[in-house]
């Protein structure tokens, strides 16, 4: 079977740079894109970039990529691409996604048709089975996606299966979670550090906060959730385990760290506990009902992550701009917090009653959201209590 592919890991868009970021720290040089992130890699580094990608939705080999005006080209395009050294036969595989975007050929269900057709000719032809016999398509399954953009087909695999903000630790999810990939990248977008405190006043499900917890005490987001690559053939079980094993071994549960959820609703905080359970984390992170306006503390040099109620999804437009007033009465006495304030609500800063430092656009789903940073003010060294 193959050994190097071509690999990417897509991403929300806004959140590609961070999905580079995180393949970088893995040691694989890698090229940002619009929406995904292009690199190399073995069998291991699928596993790998599977197990630890905190940010990114999934992993895709691209089988190939060429120019398809008519359907003469698809065909002949997939059906020249080395599906042999991937599919082993008797495996499944349904081309699952055909998307056409700015193209001659806008048919997607003919685009998926022939794709699937130039597949099956191609196995049949390499592995000498009569083209009248239908292909077993019992074994584990690859699916197939083809994206044409701008006349040029893209051919891939996903190896992910369910995407990965699915980590497995939610039990429940209350009424407008973030997804769990988009609240890593925000906490790596922040600040924040493992040695500063941290809270969510809004926490919800806790995502926020059980992300937090994972960066810190790098535990991999993956490691509690299956893949549609052990399924394969070719994938060597042992080697999977291994790198699940390595990656317990990575994992730093001593670390102190300061984490806090509040929620004005007493039934979040339970499926937030009960969340955090499921991970092993319900020593780490204080969940605990509490209003955003009762917000107190004396400790320093602290990160606010919330990502309160908006128009669209929670509360009506009156209660909105309550809270948001609430909250920038609340977070000023806090000079030296960092606060990072993910909202739909053009009209937050004035709302909350003073303008972020930086402002980034990202989408929660397909609603387009401001990220608005504020900064805390530096504190010295000496004047951090230990
Ligand atoms: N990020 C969360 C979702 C947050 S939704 C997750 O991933 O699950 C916004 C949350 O703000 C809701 O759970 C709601 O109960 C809470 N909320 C609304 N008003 C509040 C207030 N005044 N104080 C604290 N929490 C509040």
């Amino acid at each position: 079977m193959k050994r190097e592919f071509n690999l990417v890991a897509t991403a929300a868009a806004g959140l590609e740079a961070v999905v580079g970021k995180e393949i970088k720290q893995l040691g694989i040089p890698c090229q940002v894109e619009n929406g995904k992130v292009r690199f190399n890699g073995d069998v291991k580094t699928i596993i790998e970039t599977n197990i630890w990608l905190r940010a990114a939705d999934r992993i895709k080999i691209v089988v190939g990529e060429f120019p398809a005006k008519t359907f003469e080209e698809l065909f002949q395009g997939v059906f020249h691409l080395d599906w042999e050294t991937i599919i082993p036969l008797g495996s499944a595989f349904p081309v699952t996604k055909a998307k056409c975007v700015k193209s001659k050929l806008h048919n997607e269900p003919s685009v998926q048709a022939i794709t699937k057709k130039a597949i099956v000719k191609k196995l049949q032809h390499f592995f000498h089975r009569p083209e009248s016999v239908p292909l077993q398509e019992n074994g584990p399954e690859y699916k197939i996606e083809i994206a044409i953009v701008k006349d040029k087909a893209t051919v891939m695999i996903d190896t992910t299966g369910s995407s990965l903000f699915k980590r497995g630790y939610r039990t429940d999810k209350g009424g407008a979670p973030i997804k769990e990939n988009m609240a890593a990248a925000i906490i790596e977008l922040s600040n924040w550090f493992p040695d500063k405190p941290l809270i969510d006043p809004t926490c919800g499900s806790g995502t926020f906060c059980i992300e937090a917890a994972m960066i810190g005490m790098n535990i991999a987001p993956g490691f509690n959730r299956s893949f549609s690559f052990e399924e394969w053939q070719w994938v060597d079980k042992k080697v999977v385990q291994s790198i699940r094993d390595e990656a317990e071994e990575k994992a730093n549960y001593d670390i102190k760290l300061d984490i806090s959820g509040f929620d004005i609703d007493g039934r979040m905080i339970e499926i937030a506990k009960k969340n955090a359970l499921e991970t092993g984390l319900s020593d780490v992170i204080e969940f605990k009902q509490m209003r955003l306006q009762d917000l107190k503390t004396d400790k320093i040099n602290g990160v606010i992550i919330s990502n309160p109620p908006y128009g669209e999804r929670l509360l009506d437009d009156k209660a909105v701009d309550i809270l948001y007033n609430d909250m920038g009465k609340t977070f000023s006495p806090l000079k030296t917090w960092s606060k990072f304030i993910l909202t739909s609500d053009e009209q937050f800063e004035q709302k909350f009653g003073s303008l972020a430092d930086k402002k980034r656009k990202l989408y929660n789903g397909t609603l387009k959201v401001d990220l608005y940073q504020y900064f805390g003010q530096r504190v010295k060294r000496t004047e951090i209590k230990r």
